[in-house]
């Protein structure tokens, strides 16, 4: 990895408590960040926040409540990170979860909620952050430090039948992404996202725990795992790992892409097949 030090920058990470925002505040404080990540479980946030501090005893770090499709807790959250660091330089929109459904058993209530989870996760921080960032952007002495960076999965490229709702939603939302870079870009606030496959994190530890034929075989997670890899055909034989999603995070969230925007990485171990 290579070496960025972001002593005096700011880091929003939301769903910072599990899976990829966590590994992705690692990153932003072992470079030096102050980071802010928020959750909707006060449990699971106090946890995260225990470890981070754990491994950064330093660390200029706020865990705080807040689910992203409430438009006060979001405000609030802007509100909490203005006021304990005065800025934020990078918004990672991460929180949120995937739907497994066709479209004969998705209702239109169904529907709503998708797409209100993939558009709004995105719409309302990035409106919340927006004015920090272009104060960022103005104060940087080098162009390309205000930065968006979405978390998005390959099945907007790459539609799944079984994942219909989120397949057309993240379609949707990529086309939300490349709009926003542009109209961003004057302001030299860069956006750009990551069209990820499969990473292990907690919404595959809860499908896991809940796969009674592979609890009550005794499967290993690890099986497990290995096992939903072959059949899915991933080409790199294995579930990506939180941290390797995160440095693609880290990598279009820092100066270190700076010439780098409306693009996105593909971290899916090789699943997507077009050109
Ligand atoms: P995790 O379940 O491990 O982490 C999700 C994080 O988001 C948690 O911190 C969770 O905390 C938080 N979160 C969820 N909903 C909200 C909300 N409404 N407001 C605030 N925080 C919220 O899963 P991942 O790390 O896998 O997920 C990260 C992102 O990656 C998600 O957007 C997911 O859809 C996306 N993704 C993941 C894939 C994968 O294979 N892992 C595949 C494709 C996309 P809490 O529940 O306490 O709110």
């Amino acid at each position: 990895m290579i070496q960025l030090d972001l002593t005096g920058q700011v880091a929003v990470v939301t769903g910072g408590s599990s899976g990829i925002g966590l590994a992705t505040a690692e990153l932003f404080l072992r470079a030096g960040a102050a980071v802010a990540i928020c959750g909707r479980d006060n449990d699971r946030l106090a946890r995260a926040e225990r470890e981070l501090r754990e491994r950064h005893p330093q660390a200029q770090l706020l865990a705080a409540r807040c689910d992203v499709l409430d438009a006060a807790d979001v405000a609030a959250f802007a509100g909490a990170v203005e006021q304990r660091f005065g800025r934020a330089d990078m918004l990672v929109n991460n929180a949120g979860q995937g739907r497994v459904s066709t479209f004969a058993n998705t209702s239109d209530e169904a529907w709503r909620e998708e797409l209100d989870l993939k558009y709004f996760s995105i719409i309302r921080p990035t409106r919340a952050f927006l004015p920090m960032l272009r104060n960022a952007a103005k104060a940087g002495e080098s162009a390309g430090n205000a930065s968006i960076v979405c978390v998005n999965s390959l099945l907007a490229l790459q539609p799944e039948p079984h994942m219909v709702a989120t397949s057309s939603a993240r379609a949707g939302v990529l086309s939300l992404i490349k709009s926003l870079a542009v109209e961003l870009a004057p302001e030299h606030i860069r956006v750009n996202s990551i069209l990820i496959g499969i990473v292990e994190s907690g919404q595959w530890r809860r499908r896991y725990e809940a796969d009674g034929q592979a609890q009550a075989a005794g499967q290993s997670w690890e099986d497990w795992t290995r096992e939903l890899a072959r059949k899915k055909h991933i080409p790199l034989g294995r579930f990506g790992r939180p941290e390797e999603a995160a440095q693609a995070l880290f990598y279009l969230a820092t100066s270190l892409s700076s010439y780098t925007t409306g693009s996105h990485i593909d971290v899916s171990g090789g699943v997507a097949r077009h050109v």
